[in-house]
């Protein structure tokens, strides 16, 4: 990395460049309790392996992860995977890995590829991957805070009026879990999973923290405040691929073009990135721009990379 000097003043730089681009986007509503984020919000943060943090703007404002928790939600199937015999075969027959194309929250593929979503990244391949949780973990809510807590080292909650309000605006999700169901690709209650998917989308976290959380997927799996071994470094790798190709929904040949990183975006504004072997990074900017990734983020995601030669391709 340049040094620490250099470092803060691209940060200032990217910083006023993405910053005003929020007045362009939208602050996801159709849930709730999302409408009244502050759209003038700003966080940036880069955590490097050794722990030194780079950051600027509202890094320690907490905000709702929601999508940002489909990561978190695939690493703990994949440790179920690396764990017990023919967890692999189960997730990736009921699961694709291939982009969608199409909104995060789109029915329109599941009908037509007979309830096998295209990937874990979007709603309808989270449902799936919650389904799977269930059954292989004794607490699946439990298990995802526990696993976000030990990554970002801190406890954390889940923020109690986020959650309820997603639970009164199911519509959408509720029709995906019933596609799901009736294709026989849920094996639990629609409503154990959707509460699932739900806490997890609602647990709360700062900027500074998400950007900690990321960094073990950029060591090889490997916490690196800890050394304690999260995920082999083949199945790190994977999440990391998935990432890069389906976490920013229909936008992510646009990412992968404009920003070259494996990233990926929540409707409540963060989105979450890695540069392999040397950072975790994440910015927060509430408006979205139509594929409902945060616009200031995705610009000044782009900026950053230009300026520090992030890119990995
Ligand atoms: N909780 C949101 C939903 O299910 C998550 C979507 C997102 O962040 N893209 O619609």
């Amino acid at each position: 990395m340049r040094d620490d000097v250099e470092i803060t003043e691209v940060l200032a730089e990217v910083a006023d460049i993405a910053r005003p681009q929020a007045s362009d986007g939208r602050v996801a509503d159709y849930i709730p309790a999302l409408a009244s984020a502050d759209p003038g919000r700003f966080g940036l943060a880069l955590t490097e392996m050794d722990g030194t943090e780079h950051t600027i703007g509202d890094v320690d404002e907490p905000f709702p992860i929601q999508s940002i928790s489909k990561v978190f939600s695939l690493v703990l199937a994949m440790q179920k995977v690396d764990r017990a015999e023919g967890v692999a075969e189960e997730l990736w027959s009921r699961v694709g890995r291939e982009p969608s194309g199409d909104p995060f929250n789109s029915l329109v593929q599941l009908e037509k590829e007979r309830g096998i979503p295209r990937n874990p990244m979007i709603n309808a391949g989270a449902l799936v991957i919650d389904d799977i949780l269930i059954t292989h973990c004794e607490d699946a809510k439990r298990s995802t805070l526990d696993l976000l807590e030990t990554l970002a080292g801190e406890p954390l909650e889940i923020d109690q009026e986020v959650y309820d309000s997603e639970q009164g605006a199911l519509h959408r999700n509720l029709a995906m879990a019933n596609l799901l169901k009736d294709f026989g690709n849920l094996h639990h209650a629609v409503d154990a999973v959707l509460d699932n998917y739900v806490h997890a989308c609602a647990v709360s976290m700062t900027t500074r923290q998400l950007a900690r959380a990321m960094r073990f997927l950029a060591n090889g799996g490997v916490e690196p405040a800890t050394g304690e071994p999260i995920l082999s470094p083949e199945l790190a790798k994977r999440v990391a691929a998935i990432m890069l190709t389906c976490g920013t929904y229909d936008a992510a040949g646009e990412f992968a073009f404009n920003v070259g990183l494996p990233c990926k975006s929540g409707v409540a504004g963060g989105i979450v990135g890695i540069v392999p072997r040397r950072l975790g990074l994440c910015v927060w900017s509430p408006p979205l721009d139509p594929s409902g990734n945060s616009l200031a983020g995705r610009v000044a995601l782009h900026e950053l990379a230009e300026r520090l030669d992030l890119s990995i391709v």
